[in-house]
């Protein structure tokens, strides 16, 4: 049963912080799913005139309503441009609460993130278990992507190439570790985000081998659990919540420097989310997250701008490498420079700009598993873009990124290779 005067209170809430738009349209120029699709009701300006009559709109067709808003990757394209500084990832999540909490969690989500994700040991027990039959259901694709596809019919998975769960979690290798400062003095707290955990275990190796390098101790602290976005974008605050406790409990243990992630969507839902939802937390709990918050920077963001990585002079007709920015770091965070730099910073790499380096790849989390076939095309412009680059690797801040490059490159029988920055570097110190 919804509770209806917390509804209300989210929904003046809203009305107050969408006041700020002047329906100037501003954000439709730059929305990657409207340039696809041509309907207003997808772009900024039309989601905020629905939400503008939420109360009305729910009662007439609230499953209508949850579909308009969950048709949107939160890239956050349109709020880097609005010239009103309307902050719309705020509100397009806090309508999706708004809408969830009327309309109830289906029950798969309900299964998937009350029953599991909040679990997390009982949620990497059943991961690993599958990561075990997972042979029997895929089938290899190309090596040097590492892609698979599906042996079977499946609406979910469709034509996806995809990434498998890795044979050992990162966790197995690493978790619990607890390192002094060496000569840098610095110490992080390492928080590699379920996708690295679970299918790219060798991005996680990569970060300690770095960290070693520079003499940066590191806490990787037990019982870490998913950042939580994919439960807030759901619109399942309830999950969300207890998601958010379990990791400050994770980290209250430790004394560190910074926190560090190699998935720009992970920095994004820790600097950014979690202390927007943290407002009634009990005092205690409000501290940590804020204190977590403040501390929390991309991997190669603490690289340049902490230990004093730089750009080395290294010899033409290296390997050619360009970037894609992720969304969730360049425009949610304002970081494009640093992993530039640390890619500046590998020897044999002779680095290339791509042009859109920062237009959205079209993953966009649970919008690639709901419409697949408009981010397919968001990611055909992508692909296009890094082949005319003509990389031999594409490097990105963000496992969400890195699965949508290797789903289109592969598709495409391209020859280049995704690797995260930090993994370039990482090699690039043997
Ligand atoms: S750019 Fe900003 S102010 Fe203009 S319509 Fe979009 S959200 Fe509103
Ligand atoms: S967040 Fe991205 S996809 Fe959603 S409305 Fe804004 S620009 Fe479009």
């Amino acid at each position: 049963m919804a509770d209806l005067h917390k509804l209300a209170i989210m929904l003046q809430e809203l009305d107050d912080q969408m006041v700020a738009c002047m329906k100037c349209g501003m954000c439709q120029a730059v929305c990657p799913v409207f340039a696809e699709t041509m309907n207003e009701s997808d772009v900024t300006r039309g989601k905020i005139a629905l939400l503008e009559n939420l109360a009305h709109e729910m009662i007439a067709d609230a499953q209508g309503v949850k579909e308009k808003l969950n048709k949107c990757l939160l890239c956050g394209s349109c709020a880097a441009n609005c010239p009103s500084g309307v902050q719309i990832m705020d509100i397009f999540l806090k309508g999706r609460v708004i809408v969830n909490g009327y309309l109830g969690l289906s029950p798969v989500k309900k299964a998937i993130f009350r029953g599991m994700l909040t679990k997390p040991t009982l949620f990497n027990a059943l991961l690993s278990f599958g990561g075990k039959f997972q042979g029997l259901f895929t089938s290899k694709v190309d090596d040097l992507l590492g892609s698979s596809c599906s042996k079977i019919m499946s609406p979910l998975i469709g034509d996806r190439h995809f990434l498998t769960l890795a044979e050992k979690p990162f966790r197995k290798i690493a978790s619990g570790l607890d390192t002094a400062p060496g000569k840098s003095g610095l110490k992080v707290a390492f928080f590699p985000g379920c996708v690295v955990d679970k299918m790219l275990p060798h991005v996680g190796e990569a970060v300690l081998k770095v960290m070693k390098h520079h003499g940066v101790g590191v806490f990787l602290p037990k019982g870490q659990a998913c950042c939580g976005i994919p439960t807030l974008s759901s619109g399942d605050r309830e999950s969300f919540d207890k998601l958010v406790k379990l990791n400050v409990k994770a980290f209250r243990k430790g004394k560190y420097d910074a926190l560090i992630t190699p998935c720009a969507t992970c920095t994004a839902t820790i600097k950014e989310m979690w202390p927007k939802f943290a407002e009634n937390y009990p005092a205690e709990l409000k501290a940590d997250v804020l204190a977590m918050a403040e501390k929390a920077m991309d991997v190669s963001q603490f690289l340049v701008d902490k230990v004093g990585v730089k750009t080395v002079d290294s010899p033409t007709g290296g390997t050619r490498v360009t970037y894609h920015d992720p969304c969730h770091l360049v425009k949610s965070l304002g970081v494009s420079a640093q992993p530039r730099t640390v890619l500046g910073a590998c020897k044999d790499y002779d680095f290339v700009e791509m042009s859109e380096a920062n237009r959205c790849c079209g993953n966009g989390g649970t919008f690639n598993l709901h419409h697949y076939e408009v981010s397919k095309k968001i990611g055909q412009r992508k692909r296009d873009n890094v082949v005319a680059s003509k990389a031999d690797v594409v490097a990105t801040s963000c496992p969400a990124c890195m699965m949508q490059l290797t789903d289109t490159l592969s598709r495409n029988g391209d020859r280049i290779a995704v690797r995260h920055a930090v993994e370039i570097y990482a090699e690039s110190l043997d």
